[in-house]
């Protein structure tokens, strides 16, 4: 019984500060701009089948692909194995799910086999992030602490793993030897568990139990750094992928105030259709991080730092400044700044630094191609483009800050309605010596 009393404390204090975590990015995420409806959930569970569960995009790099493909369906099926220790933690059970029968079976037999996967491919991380110079790790954006974020969070799931093979494995032996049921199959644990021949009853039960509250308070503590470590993908990339952008790449939304404006002096009788949207323009485009979409500061919470992006980005492969995965990384760093202060304080807080300049500069900005290389290679579906063009969209249409040869370019459209630097009734001068008959007017 006071095994029991303890696990529900330390469930309880467990769930009080996840939850506290949870409220505090909800209230960064009020904070947001709306973004594209979510609708379409048919098309939007097939990519997440397909993106997500089924890691297409990871295995577009073959090996290091299936081994992070490992990791994630090791963890999913090792998820259902640590619903069962807490309701066993909680009610005093052992293997409270052996009801589900060959199921059980199947699902222990599963967690155990992945448990050792997982424990190889982690190891597998963790030399290359300490022993080999990965180009895509490295990078302006990629601090000392982002490197040993990456290397903790691989640390407590390589010792999750050991715990959970020391735990099947003294399981097996102390069952085995008390000639108690075995529920459940393990056959890494059944290899291991010879490891405890020659050992007392009392003593296996020892290292069961020591693996099993390892196990079980790692979990606890991981679930509660992720949210403030890049490894936060690890709940955030499912939905992530399940909310991604429907267009097609390369197409951008409009905005639907300017939407409005053109087709009003296009056609007048547009100006009586009903309008795109009811609320007056606070800004046009993204200046800082209140500026941003839900979807945007998603994307930066659910980025895995992976650098796949910016590996395929021409605009850094060419030496510029810009690299995708900056442009999420900051959007993340700079809510983690302001939010606090426009929580606190409401929407007219302000430190007097802004995304836009004091995290992204315009050099970065006017770099991009928008090719959307980027998105296109990144695993959860984010969409850097969108977010660099809404970047752009402030300093062009509050500022009028843009290049020279763009703002040139902007003139002559003003101006001629063509990029072009010729008045637009010269347009058909090329075809005047043409022997055919062009109407010129
Ligand atoms: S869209 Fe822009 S950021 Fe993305 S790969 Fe192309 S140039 Fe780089
Ligand atoms: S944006 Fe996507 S590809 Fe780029 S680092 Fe983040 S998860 Fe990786």
């Amino acid at each position: 019984m006071t095994r029991q009393v303890i696990f529900a404390f330390v469930v309880l204090i467990t769930l009080g500060i996840f939850a506290w975590t949870i409220m505090r990015i909800i209230r960064y995420f009020r904070l947001t701009k709306p973004a594209f409806p979510v609708r379409d959930f048919g098309r939007r569970f097939r990519v997440m089948l397909d993106v997500a569960f089924g890691q297409t995009k990871i295995f577009r790099s073959p090996v290091i692909g299936f081994f992070h493909a490992l990791v994630f369906w090791g963890f999913c099926i090792i998820l259902l194995g640590s619903i069962e220790m807490v309701i066993d933690g909680l009610f005093g059970t052992d293997k409270a799910l052996k009801v589900l029968g060959v199921l059980h079976d199947i699902i222990m037999a599963s967690g155990d086999i992945f448990a050792l996967l997982v424990a190889l491919s982690i190891i597998i991380f963790l030399s290359r992030r300490l022993f080999l110079h990965i180009k895509r790790f490295q990078g302006i954006e990629m601090k000392h602490k982002n490197h040993v974020d990456a290397i903790i969070a691989l640390s407590l799931i390589l010792l999750l793993m050991i715990s959970l093979l020391g735990m099947n494995a003294a399981y097996v032996a102390g069952h085995r030897l008390s000639g108690n049921v075995i529920h459940g199959v393990y056959p890494v644990g059944v290899v291991l568990s010879h490891f405890f021949t020659g050992m007392v009853p009392y003593h296996i039960h020892m290292v069961y139990e020591g693996c099993w509250w390892t196990h079980i308070i790692l979990i606890f503590v991981f679930a509660n750094i992720l949210p403030y470590s890049k490894h936060f993908h690890v709940f955030m990339s499912v939905p992530n992928v399940f909310l991604s952008r429907l267009d097609p790449l390369g197409k951008l939304p409009n905005m639907d105030h300017v939407t409005k404006e053109v087709k009003l002096m296009l056609n007048p009788d547009t100006a009586f259709a009903a309008p795109a949207t009811e609320t007056p323009v606070e800004r046009f485009g993204i200046k800082d991080v209140e500026d941003v979409t839900w979807k945007n500061y998603f994307d930066s919470l659910s980025c895995t730092q992976c650098g796949r992006c910016t590996s395929v980005c021409p605009a850094n492969l060419t030496g510029k400044k810009l690299s995708p995965r900056k442009i999420i990384m900051d959007v993340r760093a700079r809510m983690k700044e302001k939010g606090p202060g426009l929580v606190s304080q409401g929407k007219e807080y302000t430190d007097n630094k802004s995304l836009v300049r004091d995290y992204i500069t315009e050099e970065e900005l006017w770099a991009c191609t928008t090719c959307n290389a980027c998105a296109k290679e990144c695993p959860i579906n984010i969409n850097h483009p969108t977010l660099i063009v809404d970047m752009r969209r402030y300093l062009v249409m509050e500022e009028g800050s843009a290049p020279g040869e763009i703002k040139a370019v902007f003139s002559t459209i003003e101006n001629n309605g063509a990029p072009w630097q010729y008045s637009p009734e010269d347009r058909m001068l090329w075809a005047k010596d043409l022997e055919m008959k062009v109407h010129l007017s």
